[in-house]
């Protein structure tokens, strides 16, 4: 698959999320950019405060991780 983030052919990040994020991040983010992300979801998250376990705070973060792999909110049909 290629990234599209940093737009190399790589290995996917696989499922790490759940829901319609989960697979956009499975179909279109590579394992290399995901990590990345991991580390700074850390920032992110004590940047704002967040508390995942908190369903609202869960879905800023999810939506934060959207907008940094530039991910739309709804799922377009997939050209192949
Ligand atoms: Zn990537």
């Amino acid at each position: 698959m290629t990234c599209v983030r940093c737009g190399e052919r790589r290995e996917g990040a696989g499922s790490v999320l759940p829901g319609m994020l989960g697979e956009q991040i499975a179909r279109r983010v590579c394992s290399a950019c995901w990590a990345e992300w991991l580390q700074e979801q850390i920032k992110v998250i004590n940047h704002y405060g967040l508390r995942p376990a908190l369903r609202e705070d869960r879905e800023r973060l999810y939506g934060i991780t959207r907008e940094y792999f530039g991910l739309p909110p709804e799922d377009l049909p997939e050209r192949s």
